[in-house]
């Protein structure tokens, strides 16, 4: 569909604007190029060249492809300063874009799986960070994410670690993963410890379960808010119940098609969330993996038919849903 006239408009005054973004994930983050070049020290690349990361992306479609991705994308970090250097890529489409306050999430179980000291890597991550700062970037703050499918033990372990050691820079913690492992009850104990740490509570949920997904969420973790949620929208009761409690729905427009999640843009229940008053931001979550940016969700959301005026609701939301951060958690 072409954009409407007014949602032009908004594109062309917000591709300079100062922005917000709440949904992205580190490793999903790093651009294809830099991807290569980590791969490139392998026998045998599976990341030769641009193209087949770019393959890769053609053939996503459903979770499985997408975890096996995320995973391939895992596998060629060897280093903190590895980490390093996607940071760097990663404030560098930050400042590209003029985000002035993200979100990011860390995932310390992952560092671990690859057999990498949190530590270290944590540390990494602060320099990168704290130098993009002075430098006149914008925020960066993190959410320590749980792996979901590796259950609450592990998640335990992640809130073992910020206690050994806090991180000034992290804000809240979060729950990816396959969103279909464990029951949603089995992490309320880590969400109390989490709350009572004081950061703010996210959860990714109804993005591949259903709308009980939510509904779940909403009960046994209390989240501020929900990355994804978009089936809630099968819902109206629950649509009403997110947008009585202003839980927030980070919703990633390209995500949602290439991960399969939605199959078609005329599909995506983004404007029927925000009809119903939830509030909702716009990120990228993945932006290396999907290759796309803040303002190409934006725009995507544009050409399924958004007007200026739901793009700028998607704008204040993520600038409220940050205040909201930054009073829960005086940082
Ligand atoms: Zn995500």
């Amino acid at each position: 569909m072409t954009p409407r006239r007014d949602a032009l408009a908004f594109l062309r005054r917000f591709a300079s604007a100062p922005k917000v973004e709440l949904h992205l994930h580190l490793e999903g983050a790093v651009p294809a190029a830099v991807l290569v070049g980590l791969s490139s020290r392998s026998a045998k690349p599976i990341f030769p060249d641009v193209a087949s990361v770019r393959a890769r992306r053609r053939a996503l479609g459903s979770p499985d492809a997408f975890f096996g991705f995320y995973r391939d994308v895992c596998r060629q970090i060897r280093s903190s300063a590895d980490y390093a250097v996607i940071a760097r890529s990663l404030v560098a489409r930050l400042a590209r874009e003029n985000v002035r306050w993200a979100e990011v999430y860390v995932s310390p179980a992952v560092v671990e799986k690859i057999g990498l000291d949190w530590f270290d890597v944590r540390d990494a991550l602060e320099h990168t960070f704290a130098e993009h700062e002075a430098r006149g970037g914008g925020r960066v703050r993190v959410l320590l994410d749980f792996v979901r499918h590796w259950g609450p033990a592990a998640a335990e372990r992640v809130l073992d670690l910020h206690a050994e050691r806090p991180w000034p820079r992290v804000v809240g913690f979060g729950l990816g993963g396959e969103e279909t492992a464990f029951a949603t009850g089995d992490f309320a104990e880590v969400y109390r410890r989490g709350r009572r740490a004081g950061l703010l509570p996210v959860v990714h949920a109804g993005e591949w379960g259903g709308p009980d997904s939510v509904a779940d969420a909403v009960h046994f973790l209390q989240p501020v808010r929900i990355a994804h949620g978009i089936r809630a929208a099968e819902d109206p009761a629950l649509l009403k119940t997110l947008a009585r409690k202003g839980v927030v729905c980070d919703v990633c427009p390209t995500s949602n098609l290439r991960t399969g999640a939605v199959s078609r843009g005329a599909e995506h229940p983004l404007r029927r969330m925000l009809a119903a008053g939830v509030p909702v931001t716009l990120s990228t979550d993945d932006p290396g993996l999907f290759g796309t940016t803040l303002v190409g969700e934006f725009r995507r959301a544009a050409s399924w038919g958004a007007s200026g005026a739901e793009l700028e609701r998607c704008a204040a939301d993520a600038r409220q849903a940050a205040a909201r951060t930054r009073s829960y958690t005086a940082r």
